[in-house]
């Protein structure tokens, strides 16, 4: 099996089994316990938090551990509206449902920007827009898309948001491990990351708060998490995140260096293959191991079934929880023509990712795929 879908979930690191080993979870015990069994687990978590805000330069954050990314982003925007008492929100379309679902189920005013037609954010507009607010607002924005892979000029937008009095919270999950991230220096007042982006185990994330902001729970009854997140701590997933981001920087090197190379070699190949190709946010600064395409006459679900047979697991977009194939929200955002739209395919690789099995990749679509363009429905 060949598996370039790290965006979606990146495989267990190998260390990592060892480490789980020697961890000896027989002897793990409720962080909360006053027991030296209580304390040791309580201490592995400080351990991770301290961990994670040093890895990412957030000397100013303080760190809730939750139970992934899609509740690090439901706490990160509920909580700061009740608490704030905020009566508007900014954010896109191209966000992960986990923001756009949430924001919708909130009873505050919500404005999305456009962005260009490349997925880009066009911050003349957000500035034209941001200037005219009177109140508090908060603007929530992703750092990287899963889909395209698109990074977003995160510093420029939070300076926008600063300066026209607002609040800034941004969803991380896809830059942690693939490109560097300074929390201090972006000066964002809300950071969303997951574990299982970076080979750590599901079900584990952190949302990363400013000290100057405060929050309301989503969850009580506990008091854990400075009373933000109540609920024992999930100390294995936890603990897995901490030996995770231990070699945060190699896998950022990695990525921008093998991965970019090995992306770029892709794309450079499929174009060669068909002229028909689109490549999503191609001209964009994108994240280094994504590479979101289309073939206008061969479906994304005539792909995906033809290269699992061949022992590839790609996507054609975000992973949907029914497992079925819809457009990508992403790419309907960005008013892509139907044809691309029903035809894309996401490829994200990995630091397991060698340039051979890239080649066999390109073989494989190349001969199956490709072939069978015959085989495309009519639209
Ligand atoms: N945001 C983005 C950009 C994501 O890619 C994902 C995972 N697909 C999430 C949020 C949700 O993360 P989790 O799976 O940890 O809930």
């Amino acid at each position: 099996m060949i598996y370039f879908d790290y965006n979606g979930t990146a495989p267990l690191q190998e260390k990592i089994f060892s480490k789980i080993n020697l961890l000896n979870i027989k002897n793990l015990a409720n962080p909360s316990s006053v027991h030296k069994a209580g304390r040791n687990s309580k201490k592995i978590i400080e351990q991770v938090r301290n961990k994670l805000k040093e890895k990412i330069k957030a000397n100013n954050y303080s760190v809730i551990f939750t139970s992934g990314a899609t509740e690090s982003n439901n706490l990160a925007i509920k909580g700061f509206i009740k608490k704030n008492k905020i009566k508007k929100i900014y954010t896109f379309k191209t966000e992960h449902l986990s923001v756009l679902d949430v924001v919708n189920d909130t009873q505050v005013e919500i404005f999305f920007f456009e962005t260009h037609a490349s997925g880009l954010i066009d911050l003349n507009k957000v500035e034209e827009v941001l200037k005219k607010e009177q109140t508090p607002f908060l603007l929530s924005v992703m750092f990287a898309n899963n889909e395209t892979g698109i990074i977003n000029p995160i510093k420029d937008i939070s300076k926008l948001v600063k300066k026209y009095g607002g609040f800034i919270h941004s969803d991380g999950v896809q830059a942690l491990g693939k490109i560097p991230i300074n929390l201090d220096d972006l000066n964002l007042d809300l950071f969303s990351v997951s574990s299982h982006k970076i080979g750590g185990l599901p079900g584990t994330g952190a949302l990363l708060l400013n000290k100057d902001i405060n929050i309301a729970p989503e969850l009580i009854g506990g008091g854990q998490e400075k009373s933000l997140r109540a609920g024992t701590e999930n100390i294995l997933g936890i603990f897995t995140f901490g030996e995770a981001l231990e070699n945060l920087e190699e896998l950022i090197k990695f990525s921008g260096n093998q991965l970019k190379e090995y992306r770029d070699y892709f794309e450079r190949k499929i174009k060669q293959i068909s002229n028909e190709i689109k490549i999503f946010g191609e001209d964009c600064e994108r994240l280094p191991n994504t590479s979101f395409f289309s073939h206008p006459s061969l479906s994304s679900e005539i792909q995906l079934v033809l290269l699992d047979q061949n022992g590839f697991c790609v996507s054609s977009g975000s992973a949907c929880s029914s497992g079925k194939i819809e457009p990508s929200h992403v790419l309907k955002a960005l008013n892509v023509e139907k044809k691309y739209l029903n035809s894309a395919i996401r490829v994200s690789l990995g630091w397991e990712t060698t340039k051979e099995q890239v080649q066999s990749f390109i073989d494989c679509w190349s001969k199956n795929c490709i072939s069978k363009e015959k085989l495309s429905y009519a639209r």
